[in-house]
Formats: structure tokens, sequence, C-alpha cells
């Protein structure tokens, strides 16, 4: 088993969210969509006091990851504040920089605020370089996901996409029914075009598997989208602590790995995630895959290269 000497990778963190660790739903779990409404509401309760609790828990997670053994992360800020300290840490991998939003215009304008900040953030890239994470499917407008993905491929920026997590997703985009729609209502985006799609159908339609992203979750999938998944070279994040707490499925990784696909083990953030040890989540995924995937499969994925979609998009 890879051991605290070894070079692990945690592919998904949300570093800045360890500010909101009360929010971690019990091993029992907890619903979608109420937990991330409370994620929103306690971003809001917590503005004023600014930057503060986001860049100590940066520093915080930067050190568990250090203790841990991770030398490889890929992490999203939707605040920019993990940026700096992750290009000057010495860590290896990607971070992203988080956009997103249901009204069109106003997304297109995140985008290209998103766009510049990269652009001067990419001058200091080392072993750590800078993408781009458009949120999700059910939180953000189609026009944001093809304009962010035909600037990642046109520049080579690599791109990370949370994707097929939970029942309530799939519900919205097939029927546009279910908690999502609430959720959608209760930002007052009355009018989000329902695709008719599964998740992974509808990033291949907008053109964001061309990107080949670094996809999050992908636990609501069918053996086409898996296909859809082998076919784009896209890499895939698999997070069954955080799948577990808010009570999504179990991810087919036997048939990921059977298809090919790279996949690679993350904790995802605190909010929704006991720690930040990828070790804890190996662990874990053994437990859940034990009739399906041998253990040592797993611990593999511990270092696979290449995790976090660095590739050359030219
Ligand atoms: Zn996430």
């Amino acid at each position: 088993m890879a051991d605290s000497s070894s070079s692990l990778v945690n592919a998904h963190t949300h570093l800045e969210l360890g500010c909101f660790a009360h929010l971690c739903p019990p091993d029992s779990g907890a619903s979608f969509v109420p937990w991330i409404i409370e994620l929103i509401n306690a971003r809001r309760d917590i503005a004023p006091q600014g930057m503060a609790p986001f860049r100590a828990a940066v520093e915080a997670g930067i050190e568990t990851l250090r203790a841990s053994g991770t030398t490889v992360v890929g992490d999203i800020t939707a605040t920019g504040e993990s940026v700096g300290p992750l290009l000057d840490g010495g860590l290896n991998g990607i971070v992203y920089y988080e956009v997103l939003g249901l009204n069109g215009d106003e997304a297109l304008g995140r985008l290209s605020d998103a766009r510049r900040k990269i652009n001067e953030w990419r001058r200091r890239e080392g072993v750590m370089r800078v993408g781009l994470s458009v949120h999700a499917l059910y939180s953000c407008h189609p026009d944001l996901f093809r304009e962010g993905a035909r600037w990642c491929v046109a520049e080579s920026v690599p791109l990370c996409v949370h994707a097929a997590e939970s029942p309530a997703e799939i519900e919205l985009l097939v029927n546009g029914t279910g908690d999502f729609r609430e959720y959608q209502r209760a930002f007052n985006f009355p009018d989000f075009p329902i695709p008719g799609l599964s998740p992974i159908a509808y990033l291949e339609d907008l053109g964001v598997l061309e990107a080949r992203p670094l996809l999050v979750h992908c636990v609501e999938v069918s053996d086409d989208d898996i296909a859809r998944i082998a076919r784009s070279g896209s890499t895939v994040a698999h997070c069954p602590r955080s799948n577990a707490r808010l009570r999504c499925r179990r991810m087919p990784l036997e048939k990921f790995l059977a298809a090919g696909v790279a996949v690679a083990l993350g904790t995802d953030s605190l909010s929704s995630s006991p720690s930040l040890d990828v070790r804890e989540e190996a662990e874990a995924a053994i437990a859940l895959h034990a009739a399906t995937v041998p253990a040592d499969s797993i611990r593999a994925l511990l270092d696979s290269p290449m995790p976090l979609g660095e590739i050359d998009h030219a």
C-alpha cells in the first residue's frame, strides 16, 4: 500500500471550504439539495468576515495534504484564495478557478472575468497549474459551458466539472423536475432549458468533452455515458465518502476501469467529507467496491499518472 513517502494524488478538494466543516453530514448522510442550499447560506452569512476564513482554511488544508503524503492535488476555488498558496506551496497539480451562474449574460460576464484572472495567474505557474472549473450542470447556463470549454481547448487550459453526482441532477436534466428545479426557482431562474439528456450526454452535446475535462463524481452514468467519457479521454475523480454522506449512489468504478478511463481518488471538501487524507478515501473505496474491484487496483489509483487532465490540447 502507498505510504506517506509516496506521491499521493488527491484529485478533488475545495480547500477553502474547510471553514464549513461543521456542515459535513453525519455517516447516515443528508439530502443533497438541502445541504447545498445550507452551504450557500453559510457562505452568505460569513461574507462580512471577508476572505480571512477561507485563507485560514486553505493554509490548514495544505498542511493536512502534506502531512498525509499528498504531493498532487486538484483543488477548486470559488474565491481565488487558494491560488496563491498553491502556486507557492510546492505541491504539484491544478488549481481550478470556479465560475457558475444560471443567467446566461451574467455567467458569461463572470467567465470573462475568470479568463482575465486565470491568464494573470498562469504567468506564475510552476509545478502547480491553473485551470477553469465550470461548477455543475444544475448551476450553470449552457452558454457558460460552451464558451468555457471552447476557451479551455483554444488556450490549453485544464477544465474541471462536477457531473452526474446525484439522482436529483438526473431528474432535473432528463425530466425538468425534482429538488434541483426547486433550487433553481428559489434562485429565480425558471427558464433553465431542460436538455432531456443524461449529464454526460449533455456535456458531450455542449462540446465540453472536447476539452477532456476532469469530471468529478460520475456516479449516475449509463454504459453509453462511460463509453462517451472513455472516447473523449476525459478523467474522472471518485469521491466515495462525499457521495455516501450526500446520499448519492455507488459509482460503478469497475466499469470505468474496464473501459480504460483514468480514475483518481479525491476527498472532496471538508463540508462533505470527514478528512482530506486520500489514504482514508482509498480505504472507503475498497470497502464500497469490495465485490467488484480488487483492493490493489484501488490503491493503485492513489498515485495514478496524469490524473487531472494535464494534457496538451494543441
Ligand atoms: Zn466538489
